[in-house]
């Protein structure tokens, strides 16, 4: 494990970065005592307004520079969307001071007989499956949240002074990275596809930071029967002795996994007898949206809930009380008989699969920033099922060539747009393309940083976009 030990009080840490994670970091290692400052190379207004916040609070705040490292710096805490080669980390790195990232810090600051993790991380699906798994939890009574990338900062979870019973954390590939004395008591990788490669390095780098979560897991590693990748990290990983490889699979569960029998969710895995005996769970239609890819998520959250040992029960009224957020397959309107659905949060191919495969006659809104993704088996496996495609943002032409070489009896159009006002034409062009039946499907498989604040805003200018056709509609 290495690096320095830092007892907190009047001990001197840099915190990279003046967004939410670092912010709430700054504040949680003031209140222990250390002398706290906060560096970030802007200075906009953003950063300018949440310094005098931090400021008022004892902690420094260093703006306009992100690349020194503040003297006698004895350990950094960065937060997750710092590039690892980012120059303060270089720096650190030459004077032999550590540098870690928020959950790593969120793990050291837990007291004894802290509330134990359950950890999820994956390309896709880890929102939903921490949230199915918080609301497991809490029909069985149990004081439980869904914390890390939504809602509460992990931070925040531990340090609450109601103490928790248990956590289900959702941990993104760069908290992982920088996570490294993490020891979940259980932990699930939903999947593994290309992602955030441009941040990694490589697939293999990026698979091995997914690969910490099971790292000191007690008694599941929960892996996805469908993706040996997952399988391939267990039997890597450093396991407690007498933890179990749990696998999740959409069809007949062997002894070992869950899965699915006659539309009925079953565990073959958390039994007295798992060679003849198995366990019912949840109907399919428990789980909302019931999509394959969402049923393999339901199937997640039912194992590690199960390796903590909850009941049937609360299996089945969790995921009865379960509600996607928004921008995840959302249906927003039906106009003219083509039905528009919003899956803005679609933001890398893996996800845009999954979504493709829930639609049978697509026109499809996609494009956006691409981070270093190739799109040719994505547009190859969903052709048969594209009407047509709508193309926006700054690495459409991408998307275009794959379209070319794989679909290319497709229509595209081909918006040359990037300002905000493209999606409302890109909706229009949509509905021109679309035939009754058909599904206009924001999927972009695309970041969406080139056009929007975020995918939350694409989502709702594509709402947006579509209730001006209802409106239009109307008039005519
Ligand atoms: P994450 O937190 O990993 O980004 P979300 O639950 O927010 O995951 O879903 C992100 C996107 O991925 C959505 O577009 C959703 O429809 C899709 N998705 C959800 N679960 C899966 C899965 N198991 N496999 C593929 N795509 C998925």
């Amino acid at each position: 494990m290495g690096g320095v030990q830092v007892k907190w009080d009047g001990s001197r840490v840099t915190v990279a970065g003046l967004g939410v994670s670092g912010a709430s970091a700054a504040r949680a290692l003031a209140g222990l005592g250390a002398r706290v400052t906060v560096v970030d190379g802007g200075r906009g207004e953003r950063q300018r307004a949440s310094a005098a916040e931090l400021e008022a609070d004892g902690v420094a705040v260093r703006l306009g520079d992100g690349t020194t490292l503040p003297d006698a710096t004895e350990l950094v805490v960065t937060s997750p969307g710092w590039q690892p080669e980012s120059p303060l980390f270089t720096a650190a790195a030459e004077v032999g001071v550590e540098v870690i990232g928020d959950v790593e810090l969120a793990w050291r600051l837990r007291g004894p007989g802290a509330a134990p993790w359950l950890a999820v991380t994956g390309t896709n699906g880890k929102t939903t499956t921490v949230q199915m798994l918080a609301e497991i939890l809490r029909a069985e009574g149990l004081r439980a949240a869904a914390v890390g990338n939504v809602g509460t900062p992990v931070l925040d979870a531990v340090l609450a002074e109601e103490p928790y019973d248990v956590l289900a954390v959702e941990l993104s590939s760069y908290q992982l990275h920088w996570a490294p004395s993490l020891r979940p008591h259980s932990a699930a990788v939903l999947n593994l596809a290309p992602d955030h490669l441009d941040w990694h390095g490589s697939m293999a780098a990026y698979a091995a930071d997914k690969g910490r979560i099971y790292q000191g897991n007690t008694i599941a590693c929960v892996y996805n029967a469908a993706d040996p990748a997952t399988e391939e990290l267990v039997r890597a990983a450093d396991v407690e002795e007498g933890c179990r490889a749990v696998g999740f699979t959409l069809g007949a569960p062997g002894p070992s996994q869950l899965g699915v029998v006659d539309g009925l969710l079953v565990d073959r895995a958390f039994v007295p007898d798992r060679w003849r005996s198995a366990q019912e769970l949840a109907g399919a239609d428990d789980v909302s949206p019931p999509a394959p890819h969402n049923i393999a998520n339901a199937l997640a959250a039912a194992a590690l809930a199960r390796a903590y040992g909850v009941g049937p029960a609360a299996v089945r009224d969790g995921l009865r009380a379960f509600q996607p957020d928004a921008h995840r397959i959302a249906r927003v309107a039906d106009v003219g008989g083509v039905s528009y659905v919003d899956d803005s949060k679609a933001t890398n191919t893996h996800a845009t699969e999954a979504s493709l495969a829930s639609f049978d006659s697509i026109v499809w809104i996609a494009g956006g920033l691409a981070k270093g993704a190739t799109f040719d088996g994505l547009v190859g496996g969903a052709a048969q099922r594209l009407r047509g495609v709508v193309l926006i943002g700054a690495d459409r032409a991408l998307i275009h060539e794959s379209l070319s070489r794989h679909a290319p009896e497709v229509p595209v159009v081909d918006l040359d747009r990037t300002d905000t006002g493209a999606m409302a034409a890109a909706v229009r062009e949509a509905r021109a393309l679309a035939r009754p039946g058909d599904t206009v499907l924001l999927a972009p498989a695309c970041a969406s940083m080139d056009m929007f604040a975020n995918y939350v805003r694409r989502g709702e200018a594509f709402a947006e976009a579509v209730r001006a056709l209802e409106d239009g509609g109307a008039e005519e």
